[in-house]
């Protein structure tokens, strides 16, 4: 199997999923190569061909152009596989492709098996396996599914066409606004989850919170709920931390959620259920009521 993998490149550098990218080739044994839309003389650390196109020329966002040039290169590779991050290009980017090319789109891949694609559903509940009944197919990674590879030195071809007329002018990149809490550079962070049961119980994880010195991270349906504001968030839609301490209260540890937070140093889960997908990358796994066993934790370190 072939795959071609199309990069990211924001604001002068490499987006760091486009080595998932790589990960996710690597891991199943596909042929690869990559195109990218980047400054000439980018740092990308890549073992295989590289098609380049200028994005002086065609810019970062130009969905009409990257399309063609993308179409352009699997002429001349003919991959089986359109591989984008599912990122904001990339869930743009991908179905344009595929309704181009007229080939099957799956989108939010986290698994590869025997020609078909895991796909996550019911907010990660159920996995459905999706199999392609096109000869090629436009698919797009789930954000964290695959270990990032970094290395090597690309053979650049440089890749060239006109650029087509466009209906969609890119104006700039809006950086969020910082509100609230700034996760990213937190030591320890107690993360909340929905096995808390309802606000009034976040209190415990506060308090905990308040003895180790931590912040208090949460996962979406948490702040979905309205019982912690958006800036707590931890995950794809959330912010990514690396604390040396992560402690996940009542987290079942859907992929989203991973995504953000498993370059944590150490981490605890608290879960009533013993086949939590979190226990996977949990340093310590506590099969507990999180309501009852945090209150003695906090009670424990206060006398230690
Ligand atoms: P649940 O999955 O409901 O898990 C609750 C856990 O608590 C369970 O494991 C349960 O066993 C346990 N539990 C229940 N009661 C107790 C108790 N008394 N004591 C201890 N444990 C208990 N999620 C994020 O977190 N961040 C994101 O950025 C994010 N982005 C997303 C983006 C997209 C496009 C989509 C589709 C989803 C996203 N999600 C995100 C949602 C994600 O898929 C999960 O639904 C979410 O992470 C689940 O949150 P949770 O673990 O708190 O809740």
């Amino acid at each position: 199997m072939k795959a071609l993998l199309v990069g990211e490149f924001r604001q002068g550098k490499v987006e760091e999923s486009t080595y998932e990218l790589v990960g996710f080739a690597k891991q199943y044994g596909f042929d690869h190569v990559m195109f990218i839309v980047a400054k000439e003389g980018v740092d990308i650390k890549y073992d295989s061909k590289l098609y380049l196109a200028d994005a002086d020329k065609y810019g970062e966002y130009n969905p009409d152009a990257h399309k063609k040039l993308i179409e352009q290169v699997v002429e001349k590779e003919n991959p089986d596989y359109i591989v984008f991050s599912h990122s904001s290009y990339g869930w743009d980017m991908a179905f344009r492709v595929a309704a181009d090319l007229k080939v099957a789109p799956i989108s939010e891949v986290v698994e590869y098996k025997d020609g078909s694609f895991i796909v996550p559903c019911c907010n990660s509940k159920f996995r459905r396996e999706v199999k392609p009944k096109t000869e090629k197919a436009v698919i797009t990674l789930q954000g964290g599914a695959f270990q990032p590879v970094a290395e090597g030195t690309p053979q650049i071809e440089k890749i060239d066409i006109e650029v087509p007329e466009s209906g969609v002018e890119f104006v700039g990149y809006r950086v969020p606004e910082k509100k609230g809490v700034d996760l990213t550079k937190a030591e320890i962070i107690v993360s909340v989850g929905r096995g808390v049961g309802k606000k009034e119980n976040i209190q415990l994880e506060e308090e905990l919170a308040k003895v180790l010195g931590a912040e208090l991270g949460a996962s979406r349906p948490v702040v979905d709920a309205g019982w912690l504001d958006q800036s707590h968030q931890v995950g794809t839609t959330g912010q990514t931390v690396a604390p040396k301490l992560y402690i996940a209260c009542g987290i079942s540890g859907a992929i989203q959620h991973i995504a953000g937070m498993k370059k944590s140093g150490f981490v605890v889960a608290i879960n009533t259920d013993k086949d939590a997908p979190i226990r996977e990358i949990a340093d310590v796994f506590v099969v507990a009521d999180v309501n009852e066993f945090v209150p003695v934790l906090t009670q424990k370190l206060k006398s230690a």
